[in-house]
Parts: structure tokens; C-alpha cells; sequence
């Protein structure tokens, strides 16, 4: 028997597309197929609860679909640079394949890692498995980097068109496994409190749940992104970003599949994939993103301090509901709609002034999705200090933000329930609305519900006046 290839699986959790696993198989070695928990590579971008929650139930539906082929998932966990010099070393594999990731961290590590193993004669090939362009290969008149958008997607759509996704592989040769760890002692899943119940009511991790929902957006929904998209109580959106973060669909597939569905009416949803893109190459020209501004003008911005707020938002009790549905959507389900995500990330930054890093973290730990070069794309553009960014005067007005994206008040009646029996026309402003009004709602404004944090029209005028400075 020739040497084993390791596949060395990261967030590419899934067969179809895998450009890895396919130059593995095709290479006739015996394969050991291993995943590695790598927390202290991660450092303090170690997945957050949700992420791992989801992980768990990902790596389950990976190791089901290698088995069906034949091949064990080696679990590992620790400093992946040692894991896999053991793991090549024990079982004398020849060659390790795997597909790049672009957090900082995992490109440095993966750069050491390349070195050590070629330097003991290992062959090792990485693949582009997770973004439509690789990272570094388009670039602006200038010769630089995009930092804008737009000009971006323009140069994206006209590039050699992405390749067809690639087979999942029908036969596989296995190594024999090397010992593996057991999935549940890594404790990835919630014990006490059990906070979990709303993830698994609302998401099925895996390749096959990622190629169904595909499947379903495109032919039933796809037409309709444009406009729906951004009403918030209907399903307009895909819902596809934890299955394209763990990787168990790729971009190209989903290029492929939209095209194929919906041709020119499927641009609209293209172009949000492209955002996601858009935000990984930033991220890889400009590794500093997820913890300081792009823009230096915000170095010294008069940012508050202030817990009982971050508090307030975090647990969605600022009294301003479109916001308090937002964060409470967050916290049952591992997800926000993102005009929701706006909204909230919008709240925190101008409103209370509080740094946008906060929020970032939050968003870290608690959503299903999260995503290094997304969140911290997503947060720096709200907060105005990124490359390509929302102007500094727009604030997010939440009660108009809800009166005209979610106009029945059904977003806000599914996450604040102790707000489900006011009308329409109050749903978004309570504290606006008659006394009979909230009587017969059942509202008892600062018992049931809380009273605004701040006032919107003196926090918008506190935020402009501390951006304006900042544009000197
Ligand atoms: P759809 O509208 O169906 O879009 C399809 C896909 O396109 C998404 O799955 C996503 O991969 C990509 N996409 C869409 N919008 C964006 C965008 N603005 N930026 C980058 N990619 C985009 N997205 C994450 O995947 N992870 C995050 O951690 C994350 N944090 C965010 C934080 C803030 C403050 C903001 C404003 C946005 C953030 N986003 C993040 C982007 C966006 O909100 C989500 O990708 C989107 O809501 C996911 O839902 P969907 O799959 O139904 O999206």
C-alpha cells in the first residue's frame, strides 16, 4: 500500500466541491481524513459558543458522510502544527492536502506548517475551496487592493468566470485511522444552562441540510431577494451563512446553482456573496480589521464606556423594540436578519457610543455564523471607520428602520412578546402610543417593557457631533 494522504479538514466541512479531498482521492493514496481543534492557534478568535454548538453537529454530518465511504474522521485537538507532525510521523503519510483559510491567524499558522512538513520531504498542496476569487489576484487602476465595493464586484464579474464546483468523490481508499478523540469530550454543546433549545429548533448543520436549503432558496425564493430581502418577518433572505462559514457548501456550487435557477435574477443574491468575498479580501490585505479601525481618523474617537447599556443591548431591554427583537433573535436563534443586524450594530456604535468591538464580540460569541472577515467587515462599515463604509451621518433611525421593514410589527411580535398585542401602529414606538392603548395591549411601560435608553433625537445629534470630529 502507498504512503496514506492526510485531508486536513477546516471550515470546508462537506464532500461536494471539496478540491482538497478530490486531489487526495485522485491521487490513489490511502486517505486519513482528520480535523483539528485548534483553540490556541485561534487565540482570542477562538470559536464562540454558537459557533461551536454548531461545529459539533457539523463534524457529526461529516463523519457520517466519510463513513459512507469508508473513511474514519480523526478528531484531534491542540496546536495543529504538532498534531499533524504526529499524525504524518505515526503513519508515515507522504502528502497532506488542504483548503486555505484567510483568517490572520490560520494564514500564518498554515505558512509554518507548509515549511515544516516540505522541509521533512511531506508534499503538501493547499486549494482555494471557500471564496469565488482567490484573495491578492484582483486589484484596482492603482494597482492596490479594492477598498471599494462596488468597483470590486464590477472587476469580480468581469474575471474568468469561477469553475464548475467539482464532485463529491463517489469511492474513497481509506488509511487505517489513527486514534481519534471522542466529539463529546470536547464539550462543544451547551450543558447547564442548556441555552440551545432555539438553535436546534431553527438550523440543521451539515452538507445535505446546506445542498437542500440551496436547492429550495433557488428555485422558490431567489426571484424574489431583491425587494424581500429586506423585510425582516418574511423569508426572504437565504439563511446560507453558517453552512458557506463551516464550509459545507461552496460559493462556487452556489454561483453554479443561482445561475442555472434564476440567470440574470439571481445578480442581486450574487452580489451579496460577493460582499462576503469583498470582506475576505479586506480582511487579507488588511489583517489589523478585526480589532482596529480601517479608517486612522478613528483613533481617537470619544468612544463611552458605559455596562448597564452594553447590558441593556445585549440582552434586548433598550426599549426600542426593532432593536430588542434584533439582539433577542440573536440570543434564541444564533442569527439576526441583516437589516436587523444594521439596526442593532447601528444602536450600539451611535446611539450609546459605545466601541464597535464590543459588539463585535458579542456578535462572536452568539451567532451560528460567525465570521471573522463578515463581522468584522459588517461592524466596522455600521460604525462608518472601515474601507468602504456607511457615512458617518447615517443613523439608523429604529422605529422608522421598523415601521417601513417590518410594517405589520410581526419581526417584533415574534421576539418581544410582551409587545405582541399592540397594534401596528405602535409597535415600533410604545412610548408613543395612549395610555388605553398599552391598557388594552397589556403594556406596562418600565414594568413590562422598559422605556427608551436614550432619546433618539438627542443621541443622533451626541453621535453626529462625535463623528464630525473625526473628519477633520
Ligand atoms: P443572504 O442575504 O441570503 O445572503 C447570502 C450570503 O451572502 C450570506 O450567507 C453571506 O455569506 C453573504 N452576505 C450577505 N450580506 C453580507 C454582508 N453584508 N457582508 C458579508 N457577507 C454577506 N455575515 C456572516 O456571515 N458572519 C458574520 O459574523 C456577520 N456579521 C455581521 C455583523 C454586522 C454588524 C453586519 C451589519 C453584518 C454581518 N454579516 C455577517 C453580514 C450579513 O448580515 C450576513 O451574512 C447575513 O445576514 C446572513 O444571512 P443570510 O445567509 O440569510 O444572507
Amino acid at each position: 500500500m502507498s504512503a496514506p494522504a492526510v485531508v486536513w479538514f477546516r471550515n470546508d466541512l462537506r464532500l461536494a466541491d471539496n478540491p482538497a479531498l478530490t486531489a487526495a482521492a485522485r491521487s490513489g493514496a490511502p486517505i486519513i481524513a482528520l480535523y483539528v481543534l485548534d483553540d490556541e492557534s485561534a487565540g482570542e478568535w477562538r470559536m464562540g459558543s454558537a459557533s461551536r454548538w454548531w461545529l459539533h453537529h457539523s463534524l457529526t454530518a461529516l463523519a457520517h458522510d466519510l463513513a459512507r465511504l469508508g473513511v474514519t474522521l480523526t478528531l484531534r485537538r491542540g496546536r495543529a502544527e504538532f498534531v499533524l507532525e504526529n499524525i504524518v510521523a505515526d503513519a508515515g503519510a507522504g502528502a497532506v492536502y488542504w483548503n486555505r483559510l484567510y483568517e490572520p491567524w490560520a494564514m500564518r499558522r498554515d505558512s509554518e506548517i507548509k515549511s515544516q512538513l516540505r522541509a521533512r520531504g511531506v508534499m503538501v498542496e493547499s486549494f482555494n475551496g471557500s471564496l469565488l476569487f482567490e484573495p491578492g489576484g484582483l486589484r484596482n487602476k492603482q494597482g492596490e487592493p479594492f477598498r471599494v465595493f462596488t468597483p470590486f464586484w464590477r472587476a469580480c464579474l468581469a474575471a474568468e468566470a469561477p469553475d464548475a464546483p467539482l464532485p463529491a468523490p463517489k469511492k474513497l481508499t481509506a488509511a487505517p485511522p489513527p486514534a481519534s478523540d471522542a466529539l463529546a469530550d470536547w464539550r462543544l454543546l451547551p450543558t447547564k444552562p442548556d441555552w440551545a433549545g432555539g438553535l436546534r429548533e431553527t438550523w440543521r448543520a451539515g452538507e445535505r441540510a446546506a445542498l437542500e436549503r440551496l436547492a429550495e432558496f433557488a428555485k422558490k425564493r431567489v426571484r424574489d431577494y431583491k425587494i424581500d430581502r429586506d423585510f425582516m418577518a418574511r423569508e426572504g433572505v437565504s439563511r446560507m451563512s453558517p453552512h458557506l462559514h463551516f464550509g459545507e457548501v461552496s460559493p462556487r456550487r452556489i454561483w453554479a446553482e443561482i445561475t442555472e435557477a434564476a440567470g440574470d435574477a439571481g445578480a442581486a443574491y450574487l452580489r451579496e456573496i460577493g460582499w462576503r468575498e469583498f470582506c475576505h479580501h479586506l480582511l487579507v490585505a488588511n489583517p489589523q480589521m478585526p480589532e482596529r479601525a480601517l479608517d486612522e481618523r478613528f483613533r481617537d474617537f470619544p468612544w463611552r464606556e458605559d455596562a448597564a447599556a452594553l447590558e441593556a443591548w445585549r440582552i434586548g431591554q433598550t426599549g426600542y423594540p426593532l432593536v430588542d427583537a434584533a439582539m433577542r433573535e440573536l440570543w434564541i436563534t444564533g442569527y439576526m436578519h441583516n437589516r436587523a443586524r444594521m439596526v442593532a450594530a447601528s444602536f450600539l456604535v451611535k446611539h450609546l457610543l459605545i466601541p464597535w468591538q464590543e459588539g463585535e464580540r458579542w456578535f462572536w460569541d452568539t451567532l451560528v455564523d460567525a465570521d471573522l472577515a463578515n463581522n468584522s467587515g459588517g461592524w466596522q462599515w455600521v460604525a462608518g471607520c472601515g474601507a468602504d463604509a456607511a457615512p458617518y451621518f447615517r443613523v439608523f433611525n429604529p422605529v422608522l428602520q421598523g415601521e417601513k421593514f417590518d410594517p405589520e410589527g410581526d419581526y417584533v411580535r415574534r421576539y418581544v412578546p410582551e409587545l405582541a398585542r399592540l397594534d401596528a401602529r405602535h409597535i415600533h414606538c410604545p412610548w408613543e402610543a395612549p395610555e388605553e392603548v398599552l391598557r388594552a395591549a397589556g403594556v406596562r411601560l418600565g414594568e413590562t417593557y422598559p422605556r427608551p435608553i436614550v432619546d433618539h433625537a438627542k443621541a443622533r445629534d451626541r453621535a453626529l457631533k462625535a463623528f464630525e470630529a473625526t473628519r477633520g
